[in-house]
């Protein structure tokens, strides 16, 4: 469940001030209805009580999605100019609920801090692009009989690769990693990230795969 606040808004067409909910929690991995509207721009829209008009208005809120190792402080664009005392604020009005937030939630990776829906959309766009890449090179995996192994997700944006990796059954090395995606790739040059994991394979020093999710 997104956790919502209550926040007093002014009307820039006419001038009322009216309350009206705001999301302070967004779980990626649950809210799916809200991850859509921040996807489609509709997140901060509101419609004044009053003279009907749309009001876009932005409030910090925390993004949460612990299966891809995400979790970005979302400001409002303005807030930028005074990034610093921004940041430092965020951190001290979560640091109360924090361990709630965040026990066993298996989150990794360093806080984003980001100014502006743009930079969030912008993220989860690309992330929706790879899942989708995912899926196709996943189904020509299983065909060929291959395992798949999850890539952490912060590498996956990093090196612009699957989230998982193709490997035979009962084997686990960058050599068979390297022959397997090799293999998929030649029958489907459609997918730029799985040449990437192709040339991120190749490109390894010894017999480990150090993006892989153990
Ligand atoms: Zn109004």
């Amino acid at each position: 469940m997104a956790t919502k606040g209550v926040f007093r808004v002014e009307c820039p067409h006419c001038g009322e001030s009216f309350d009206a909910d705001f999301w302070t929690v967004v779980r990626g991995d649950r809210d799916h209805d809200v991850k859509e509207l921040i996807l489609s721009g509709e997140f901060d829209l509101l419609v004044c009580p009053k003279c009907e008009e749309m009001v876009q208005h932005e409030e910090p809120f925390l993004y949460i999605d612990p299966h891809r190792d995400l979790l970005a402080f979302v400001m409002p664009e303005s807030y930028e100019a005074e990034k610093e005392k921004w940041i430092a604020r965020m951190n001290a009005d979560y640091e109360p609920v924090k361990a709630s937030l965040f026990a066993g939630q298996g989150l990794s990776s360093a806080p984003l801090y980001l100014f502006g829906l743009g930079q969030l959309a912008s993220r989860l766009e690309n992330d929706r692009d790879r899942e989708e890449e995912t899926e196709v090179m996943e189904f020509m995996a299983r065909e060929e009989g291959l395992k798949l192994l999850p890539v952490n997700p912060v590498a996956a944006r990093e090196l612009d690769i699957p989230f998982t990796l193709p490997m035979p059954a009962g084997l686990f090395s960058r050599a068979a990693g390297l022959k397997a995606a090799e293999g998929l790739y030649a029958k489907n040059d459609a997918l730029p990230r799985l040449k990437k994991l192709v040339d991120a394979l190749k490109a390894g020093k010894d017999d480990t795969i150090p993006f892989v999710k153990i």
